[in-house]
């Protein structure tokens, strides 16, 4: 996750020492357009789940998103240490609407649905 080597052989998400003493964790969401607004279309957390995990440190809102080239399409990433939020990560095509990625991810964790 953090592209640094060697991961823990044990470890199931595949992560270096650091992140795994850490509890670091990275999850994805596609971003879709609507209109001329970005909306989550999918992810690996429900709007539940990413209220309950990211909920108040995405609307207290000073984390701006980076353009991480690892990520594909129109899809973005939250990293989470834990319970803390560290950076939200967005794929180079979303790169001039970063502030939508934002919003998108805050409107999601508005909700309270069980899926997107
Ligand atoms: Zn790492």
């Amino acid at each position: 996750m953090c592209q640094r080597r060697p991961e823990v052989a044990a470890d199931p998400y595949g992560r270096c020492e650091s992140c795994a003493k850490a509890g670091r964790r990275a999850y994805q969401f596609r971003l879709r357009l609507v209109g001329s607004a970005l909306q989550v279309a999918a992810g690996e957390l429900s709007p539940r789940a990413l209220n309950k995990a990211a909920g108040p440190a995405l609307l207290a809102g000073s984390t701006r998103p980076s353009v991480r080239p690892h990520l594909l399409g129109s899809s973005c990433e939250l990293v989470m240490a834990g319970r803390r939020l560290e950076t939200i990560r967005a794929a180079p095509a979303l790169s001039s609407r970063l502030d939508q990625v934002l919003e998108a991810l805050r409107a999601g964790a508005r909700r309270t649905d069980a899926s997107w």
